[in-house]
């Protein structure tokens, strides 16, 4: 009984306790009543945190907020053993090895709730395990971006168990849609990463009891800052003979933007073995990069670097950094069907929400201090060295970063 594309004519959950954060900030009441994600972030959040309601208080008020009609709700499912190889902001409660805490404390009870009679009608969209998978084709040996953590994961195979035991327990609940997650065009947009993290998915997808039937779809630019399309430019262009893939910023990238990378990936997923009919989402929550930075028009053809980066919307020092980037906005409303191929623009991660600290802050959440959000910090080979882009003075990942939530109203694009 699922639907081809369970946006098509849903509300979407507002999620309360974001929703009040939004509020409470100065002009935060032109965005507050968008639906965000909801993060199953620990074992703790299953049954409720501080200031976080837990999941079945939310699905109950998913079922007020529908009131008869059709509602997506919006969960991701964020907590594996090992989480998060290659950077240390969200690293999780779970040591490598723990898988079975995994299944029995963590997936299980999610399944339970969900599958609960009252919640029949919702339909349920799980954003599933984010940054895992694409991590073992990126960040291993003999890469010069591996990290030792990841080898651990790829090597013992608890991130492919996981997600195809995620996907095999929440597929039962027929009204769950499995999303897999795909990164961004900056981390698998590269012939090397692409294909490969396509066929890791399918075979993450067929693992722990898995079939295809449980994949809906997947999703790109979870949390990440990456432009739906560049108009200054195009991947096919040349400046003085030189072909814009060889610029410094796009460096041999097949896309600029992700919805052409979006686009491109369902159908490679498809060539992996996935259904014909699945849907990409995009996050938009942080990608809109407008404000008084953003250019008018190309830039000149001097060489094919100032001509890519008078032109680019997105204004980052580098396309790998990832951590509250500094001059971000607001992207495109959540909006459904709004591409061929595209079943949502979705704000997945929660605008105002921390992506890490900028300093070490002592918790007990598991969270590491990633330097990649000090903005003091010049890099490594994952942004080539470059600095990290990072906005100062913000807390844990997850908590309230009430500057970046104002910066991102800002530079809002389409503006507030
Ligand atoms: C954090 C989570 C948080 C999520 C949404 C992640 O980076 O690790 O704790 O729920 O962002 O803000």
């Amino acid at each position: 009984n699922r639907v081809d594309n369970p946006y098509a004519g849903a509300k979407v959950y507002v999620n309360p306790d974001w929703s009040a954060k939004a509020s409470a900030e100065s002009g935060g009441s032109r965005i507050a009543n968008q639906p965000t994600g909801v993060w199953m972030d620990r074992i703790a959040a299953i049954s409720g945190t501080t200031g976080a309601r837990g999941l079945a208080s939310h699905l109950d008020e998913a079922v007020r907020q529908a009131a008869g009609t059709p509602l997506v709700i919006q969960l991701v499912i964020y907590n594996l053993p090992g989480r998060d190889c290659a950077a240390l902001a969200s690293n999780g409660e779970l040591g490598a090895t723990e898988i079975n805490r995994y299944k029995t404390e963590y997936i299980d009870p999610i399944a339970a709730i969900l599958a609960r009679p009252a919640y029949a009608n919702l339909r349920i969209v799980t954003v599933v395990e984010i940054d895992s998978l694409p991590n073992l084709v990126t960040n291993v040996t003999p890469r010069p971006t591996q990290t030792p953590q990841c080898d651990v994961m790829k090597a013992n195979g608890n991130y492919v168990t996981g997600v195809g035991y995620a996907l095999a327990k929440l597929g039962a609940v027929p009204n769950v849609y499995n999303y897999l997650d795909i990164g961004h065009h900056g981390w698998l947009g590269w012939d090397d990463n692409f294909g490969p993290s396509a066929e890791l998915l399918f075979q993450a997808a067929n693992a722990s009891g898995a079939t295809k039937a449980n994949v809906q779809g997947f999703i790109a630019n979870t949390a990440n800052y990456g432009i739906l399309t560049e108009p200054n430019f195009t991947i096919d262009e040349s400046v003085n003979g030189t072909p814009v893939r060889q610029s410094k910023w796009v460096d041999w990238n097949r896309y600029t933007g992700e919805l052409p990378y979006a686009q491109a990936f369902r159908q490679r997923a498809v060539q992996a073995g996935f259904d014909a009919n699945v849907g990409m989402l995009i996050d938009t929550s942080r990608n809109g990069w407008g404000g008084a930075a953003r250019p008018s028009g190309p830039g000149p053809k001097t060489t094919v670097d100032t001509y890519v980066d008078g032109g680019r919307l997105d204004r980052r020092i580098h396309l790998g950094n990832w951590c509250n980037q500094s001059g971000a906005g607001i992207g495109e409303r959540p909006k459904a069907a709004p591409a061929s191929g595209i079943d949502a623009y979705v704000w997945i991660k929660p605008p105002g929400e921390s992506d890490g600290a900028s300093e070490d802050i002592p918790n007990n959440e598991g969270k590491g201090f990633d330097r990649m959000c000090d903005p003091t910090y010049t890099g490594n080979p994952r942004n080539n060295n470059n600095l990290s882009g990072a906005l100062g003075n913000a807390p844990l990942s997850g908590h309230w970063f009430s500057a970046q939530f104002q910066e991102l109203m800002r530079n809002a694009y389409p503006a507030l």
